[in-house]
């Protein structure tokens, strides 16, 4: 037996891995993850690595192998732990170990040692407008911009400042010799939270909450670690027992990580847990470089921080003493990794906390089915908030048949009810949220005459027209004039199937001259900080009016919103997927939810073509048992999750004859295997999207009880993938209880 060995774990070539013997001393004893101590490059240097794996032979000279000197005495590095959950997701969800190893371990940039410069104005605004008056009038345009732009905003990034106002670097030297401004440099090993003197103030609990939090303590305090299930309604303060929690966790000298999906992660949502824990609060999110985010990481080790906020990824913040991890809005789809290793957060949360001795909460208004399940069969344990924690009460919903609407002649994108609603608030001066359940100018172009639609030469799925003129590919981009005449029948009736949100924007201008609107979707927040501006400015009461997709249902609290509009509620159950239903439902429920979060009661109006859907009339009774009940019929029927296990297993190539004929062999592998038919194999089908920019596609599903035999199967396929050439052009990626595809 050998031993795979990483050495620098933090160096991003980590895909050299050495073979080392193992000594006999150590045989049966060495375990993946754990720090040996191995003689390495020529001088034999004493160098510390990490067993990664073992295998069975070598592909060196044999004599050539060095030995393993031992195991790293008293070693407890995180980075230890982190390579054997590695080692977990490996099995768990496949892929490689180099794969698993790149997400666990954050990884060393160059670009880090950059400075970060920026200029300060050292004026007060009062001589700062003097000053500028004296630049002016001497005819010192440059100096003038620059001041003129620190006057508007005192600190700068010095790089991006210059650039921008085009100034050179004597006009700075300048200023700063006049002490007009000074230059600051530090080295971006900083808190991104900043220091700000802000209090939280903690409530007195409900008896709701505050059994939450005794039930968790006692057991935490007894030394039992488990899994909870916090669900409750938005509102109802939730937020506020995971800070308790964290707050006693830290008190037992145990550090947190909070899990919050990134588009909840607004400034109000980390000032509130800064007021509560301080700057011993740090956050990561996708914004942040590579190198800031190793920044983050080296505080962390540095014991600089006890509470790390972010998505997805800090999951794997590297605290030596972990003691909780919270996972709010845990039914989030973005919990679950879109690359290889394709591991969920909240599964591989467990097991890192099982790791670690950690106990693991997560919360949500609309709990996935995974979690209810697990709560049900006594996996989780179960704490329900059912009221609003202050004296808000839950808006009144009204469901609209649009198909009523279109035969009483209403033929707008709004209907009648929602119309007068708006305009009662309007006069009110209260605010609107209208959430439009998709994204772009208008939708898919559809024939209504023939039902053609306009598809991708390449892609296989549906073109979105654009307000440009043209069609375009969401996939790769391919754009082409739009149609005038349906290309199959030659009837005039084809164009945009559906309203965008600019046209829904457009409606409403015009419909009610004089209300300020306020547009948020992913043409609009493509800037930096783009989302949070258009939130903060409709919070400030900026606007009467915020048009948005599924961005505006989440995170903020808006006190003055008393109207929610849902149009299209239906749009997202049509699309090709088993969790059509749970998310229609979540979604649904979570923008109703946004309605009368102040002192006055909201309205909610729910526009559907498909009004008797269970999904829709659960939501809109808010009644989420029902709703569980409703698709766990479906589950169990269909024999879907979490009923039954399902591991997609996606194949993509450039050759559709080879695609197609290694799909079939793999299939037939898998059933020599499972002799006992004890799995239903489906397929090999065209997915979806079959072709994405002339790749094709092909998909094989496995169902079947037990999760432990659909790894034994994955690994079996990935030994028999490895050996066989047919596969190696192919790419084969395994996907264990995929969120989005059927
Ligand atoms: P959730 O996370 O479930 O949406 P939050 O924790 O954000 O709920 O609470 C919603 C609002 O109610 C917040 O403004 C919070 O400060 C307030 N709140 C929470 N618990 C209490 C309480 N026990 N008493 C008074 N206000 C509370
Ligand atoms: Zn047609
Ligand atoms: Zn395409």
């Amino acid at each position: 037996m050998y031993a795979d060995i990483i050495i620098d774990i933090t160096h991003e070539k980590l895909d050299k891995i050495f073979q080392y013997s193992i000594p006999s001393g150590l045989e049966g004893v060495l375990k993946i993850g754990m720090e040996v101590i191995v003689p390495f490059g020529r001088g034999n240097k004493e160098t510390k690595g990490y067993v990664i794996g073992f295998s069975g032979q070598t592909d060196y000279d044999q004599s050539k192998i060095k030995e393993i000197i031992c195991v790293a005495k008293g070693s407890v590095a995180i980075e230890a732990k982190l390579v054997a959950l590695a080692a977990w997701m490996k099995d768990y969800y496949g892929g490689t170990m180099i794969q698993a190893l790149k997400t666990v371990i954050p990884i060393k940039r160059q670009e880090r040692i950059q400075e970060k410069r920026s200029i300060r104005l050292l004026l007060n605004e009062e001589e700062g407008k003097w000053q500028l008056e004296v630049f002016l009038h001497k005819n010192q345009k440059a100096r003038a911009r620059l001041l003129a732009a620190l006057l508007d905003q005192p600190e700068q990034d010095y790089n991006l400042l210059t650039k921008k106002l085009n100034v050179t670097k004597s006009v700075v030297r300048a200023l700063e010799e006049q002490k007009i401004i000074s230059m600051d440099s530090e080295k971006v090993f900083r808190n991104p939270v900043g220091h700000r003197n802000y209090k939280g103030e903690i409530p007195n609990y409900t008896p709701e909450q505050q059994h939450a939090i005794d039930a968790f303590w006692d057991d935490y305090r007894q030394g039992i670690r488990a899994a909870y299930l916090v669900y409750g309604i938005t509102g109802s303060g939730k937020t506020e027992v995971y800070m308790e929690m964290i707050g006693r966790v830290l008190e037992e000298g145990r550090q947190a990580i909070v899990l919050i999906p990134e588009i909840a992660l607004t400034y109000q949502t980390v000032m509130r847990f800064y007021g509560r824990f301080g700057d011993r609060v740090s956050i990561l999110n996708s914004r942040m470089s590579q190198g800031e985010r190793y920044d983050q990481m080296e505080r962390v080790k540095a014991g600089e921080v006890d509470v790390m906020i972010g998505p997805r990824s800090a999951l794997f913040t590297p605290f030596p003493r972990l003691g909780l991890i919270v996972i709010d809005e845990e039914h989030e789809t973005t919990y679950k990794s879109e690359q290889v290793p394709r591991y969920h957060a909240r599964e591989t949360a467990i097991e890192r906390a099982r790791m670690e001795d950690a106990s693991v909460v997560l919360g949500s208004a609309t709990p996935s089915l995974e979690s209810f399940y697990a709560c049900k069969n006594g996996r989780f344990q179960l704490f329900e908030l059912k009221k609003r924690a202050g004296s808000q009460e839950l808006p009144a919903v009204y469901v609209e048949d649009m198909r009523k609407e279109m035969k009483a002649g209403n033929r707008s994108i709004l209907s009648d009810k929602l119309k007068s609603l708006i305009e009662l608030r309007l006069r009110k001066q209260e605010q609107i949220m209208l959430f439009l359940n998709r994204r772009g100018y208008a939708g898919f172009v559809s024939c209504r005459a023939c039902g053609y639609v306009v598809k991708c030469p390449h892609c296989d799925v549906a073109l979105s027209a654009h307000r440009n003129g043209k069609m375009v590919c969401h996939y790769c981009g391919h754009e082409e004039p739009q149609v005038r005449v349906c290309p199959s029948c030659g009837s005039r009736y084809i164009g945009g199937f559906k309203a965008g949100t600019q046209q829904i924007e457009e409606l409403v201008i015009h419909q009610f001259p004089g209300a300020r609107v306020l547009r948020m979707d992913m043409d609009t927040t493509r800037t930096k900080d783009g989302h949070e501006k258009i939130l903060e400015a409709f919070a400030s009461e900026e606007a009467d009016i915020l048009i948005g997709t599924q961005m505006i249902v989440k995170g903020h609290d808006f006190p003055n919103v008393t109207l929610v509009g849902i149009l299209a509620a239906d749009m997202s159950l049509y699309s090709n997927d088993y969790r059509a239903g749970e998310r229609t439902f979540q979604l649904l429920t979570q923008a109703a939810g946004r309605a009368g979060r102040g002192k006055s009661k909201g309205e909610v109006v729910i526009q559907t073509y498909s009004p008797e859907h269970y999904s829709i009339e659960m939501a809109a009774a808010q009644d989420y048992d029902g709703f569980y009940d409703a698709e766990m019929n479906y589950r169990r029927l269909m024999g879907y999750p979490p009923v039954e296990q399902l591991l997609a297993v996606l194949m993509t190539g450039a050759d559709e004859e080879i695609l197609e004929k290694a799909a079939k062999y793999l299939k037939e592998f898998v059933l020599r295997i499972d002799k006992n038919r004890i799995l239903n194999v489906i397929g090999p089908a065209s997915p979806y999207v079959a072709k994405v920019n002339d790749v094709y596609r092909r998909i094989l599903y496995l169902k079947g009880r037990d999760y432990r035999l659909l790894i034994e199967v994955k690994n079996r396929m990935e030994q028999y993938i490895e050996i066989n050439k047919g596969f190696q052009t192919l790419r084969i990626q395994f996907d264990f209880n995929p969120m989005n595809v059927f």
